[in-house]
């Protein structure tokens, strides 16, 4: 297929919007799959299906015939959730358009907005679709209203569709043709290819997902990728429609997967470069990817599942780059590893994954954002740079005597809301630290909020109590902004007075007492009463902020149930040496193995 008749686009919206179901009627209407099958084809993984969200993009290359002509069009499907970003980020370097999907009842949405000038500053060609049409409460000429107050897309352009009911889908795919460019690409000149995705066969060991810029690649070529100058041999190449179809060769403009012997999930660098080994070339321009914000200490219940716990994170950590690994060693939970994340959706389904394709069941410490700390100066610390220290780990934080100023990590939120929830949205925003930036109207029902928050503030649980808030309706989306200087401190929890930094905590000095009070609580409820009397406190700087107790329990949990009826007693032994085996020892106390990331949430 000659290269002015390929396109390279990706679907973006607000989360829910649509964009798989799209996909899933491209891909029919384009004869790639059959109608009727599974929805949301592209979700391959458990995690997607349950949750019903995409958290990692796909592509798919469709062939359509448009005047006579076969077009090759290149679909790639990307998640939502501001958790995954850098999916997205990905995606829309290889692609030279879009479709900006907007849902016609829900209207503009936080995500459309940061999708929109990801696309727009990205110089992509934006093909604005307002999707669910056949809704009772669709009303596509206000959410046009919005898109070109907003935006400045004249409401001409805008598509009408239904992806559910496959309304108004060959007029996006002749929009594709006609307004997304083809690739600028050289098939003529030495064969240069970006490496933006990868994945992990457990019998081709990684697979690279790679953009062909220039050139072409075929079955037993020798080829070298610029990070580590290793050398590979292509052992396979093939298209994705959306399963694997065998090839002999990908040329220019093309998106395909090679399997190249490459062993070590560490060899597959995202955003390399591969070109052929006796070629010299000047590598493409990698892309810049999101830094991990929120990090947790991941540990195997016991010892003996360390190097499968090893093993499962070198591999996934390969399908999602985001990822940040660093070895730990904890003295409650011994061996580990501290984990970077993008926020707190993806620690979880990064977590879920580990349990759902490697059977992992790790334990996850309470997750803490990064702190910039400038300590006293003294001589020694000065000469060699060690007065500013970043923590992220509350073992780590420092005596509050040697502290000379603390700085947390901030970020601009932008918050699309119906008016009436915005008193309850203004006040979250103040009780989580926020200093409003502006509000605007979009339209005579819906505004737009931007806030400087407090990084700490938003990635537990903030989504979460907006949704709650505002009955669903309104949507967040955030972008860093850097340090700011900020009050600091370690709240220390303790179990009859041993520290247990697994579950202690950096907080605000503002918010010491109230969230010491709330984990104690919390606590309280989590921990199974046990033979021993348990002290929970919170401390700060030695001072207790607040204290509850759990009383032990009677010694057998059957003696009440005198004479009584067997099995019932059967089963509660059963079920009290079920609970006993995902417990761990801290300081002689036996915690759940979800104690220490439960006792955050609300
Ligand atoms: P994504 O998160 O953007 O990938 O959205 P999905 O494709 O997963 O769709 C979210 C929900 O919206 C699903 O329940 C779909 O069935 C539904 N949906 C998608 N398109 C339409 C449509 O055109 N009309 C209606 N009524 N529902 C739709
Ligand atoms: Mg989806």
């Amino acid at each position: 297929i000659p290269i002015e008749r390929i396109r390279n686009f990706s679907i973006i919206a607000h989360v829910d919007h649509g964009k798989s179901t799209l996909a899933d009627r491209l891909l029919e209407l384009t004869g790639t799959i059959k109608g009727g099958q599974q929805n949301q084809i592209l979700d391959k993984l458990q995690v997607e299906r349950e949750r019903g969200i995409t958290v990692k993009a796909q592509s798919a290359s469709l062939l359509y015939k448009y005047n006579g002509d076969i077009y090759l069009l290149n679909l790639i499907d990307t998640p939502g959730h501001v958790d995954f970003s850098n999916e997205v980020h990905r995606s829309l370097s290889v692609c030279q358009g879009v479709i900006l999907l907007v849902d016609s009842n829900d209207g503009v949405q936080a995500q459309t907005v940061a999708n929109f000038y990801l696309a727009f500053v990205n110089d992509l060609v934006i093909i604005p679709v307002l999707n669910k049409i056949d809704l009772k409460n669709a009303d596509p000429e206000r959410v046009s209203k919005q898109l070109k107050s907003l935006f400045e897309i004249n409401p001409d352009e805008i598509l009408k569709i239904s992806a559910k009911l496959g309304i108004g889908i060959d007029n996006v795919l002749q929009n594709i043709i006609t307004k997304i460019p083809s690739p600028k690409v050289d098939r003529s000149s030495k064969l240069r290819a970006l490496l933006f995705d990868c994945t992990y066969d457990r019998y081709r060991g990684a697979l690279s997902l790679i953009y062909i810029q220039d050139g072409c690649i075929s079955l037993g070529d020798s080829i070298t990728t610029f990070h580590n100058k290793k050398d590979y041999e292509v052992r396979t190449l093939s298209l994705l429609r959306p399963d694997e179809v065998r090839v002999k060769k990908l040329v220019a403009g093309q998106i395909g997967l090679v399997g190249c012997n490459m062993r070590s999930p560490k060899e597959a660098h995202i955003g390399d470069t591969i070109y052929h080994s006796t070629c010299l070339i000047e590598p493409l321009e990698g892309f810049k990817l999101s830094q991990p914000m929120v990090f947790a200490g991941v540990y195997p219940m016991d010892q003996s599942q360390h190097i499968n716990l090893r093993n499962a994170i070198e591999k996934l950590t390969l399908n999602d780059s985001a990822v940040s690994v660093e070895l730990d060693t904890s003295p409650a939970l011994g061996q580990g590893w501290r984990l970077g994340f993008l926020g707190l959706l993806h620690l979880e389904v990064f977590t879920q994954r580990l349990t759902q394709e490697y059977g992992a069941e790790p334990i996850i410490t309470a997750p803490s954002v990064t702190y910039k700390i400038k300590l006293k100066p003294t001589k020694q610390n000065v000469k060699d740079g060690s007065d500013v220290m970043y923590v992220n780990n509350p073992a780590n934080f420092p005596e509050q005597m040697k502290i000379e100023q603390t700085f947390e990590p901030m970020i601009i939120g932008t918050i699309v809301t119906p008016d009436k929830y915005l008193g309850a949205i203004m006040s979250l925003c103040m009780e989580r630290r926020g200093v409003q930036r502006s509000a605007n109207n979009i339209d005579n029902e819906r505004v737009i909020l931007q806030y400087d928050l407090p990084l700490c503030e938003v990635v537990l649980d903030f989504h979460d109590t907006l949704k709650t808030i505002s009955s669903g309706y309104a949507s967040f989306d955030y972008e860093n902004t850097g340090y700011q200087e900020s009050s600091m401190v370690k709240l220390a929890i303790l179990l009859n007075g041993t520290l247990v930094d697994e579950l202690s905590n950096i907080v605000h000095v503002t918010k010491a007492k109230t969230i010491g009070k709330q984990m104690v609580f919390k606590l309280k409820d989590i921990i199974p009463r046990q033979m021993v009397h348990i002290a929970v406190q919170a401390t700060v700087n030695g001072k207790v902020m607040a204290r509850e107790n759990i009383k032990p329990y009677r010694k057998d949990v059957t003696a009440k149930l005198y004479g009584g009826d067997i099995t019932r007693r059967m089963k509660l032994l059963a079920q009290q040496a079920a609970g006993k085996k995902k417990m761990r020892m801290v300081a002689n106390i036996s915690l759940p193995r979800e104690t220490f990331i439960d006792v955050l949430k609300k």
